[in-house]
């Protein structure tokens, strides 16, 4: 399982990184690299709008 940030709900508060987790790029929007995410779900919890979710891999 990975999670990846819907930016419909995203308020870019940017708390996600306080996780410090290198999956979280902040650019015009914040997004999370699939390739480095390692599903721990940490930010997830922190994200105050519930915009970060998890999608199946494939
Ligand atoms: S914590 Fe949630 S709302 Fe804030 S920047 Fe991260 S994904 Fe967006």
């Amino acid at each position: 399982m990975k999670y990846k940030i819907d930016s419909e709900k995203c308020r870019k508060c940017k708390m996600c990184l306080r996780s410090r987790c290198k999956a979280i790029i902040s650019a015009d929007k914040m997004y999370i690299d699939f390739n480095k995410c390692n599903g721990c779900g940490i930010c997830s919890n922190i994200c105050p709008m519930n915009a970060i979710m998890k999608v199946e891999e494939k």
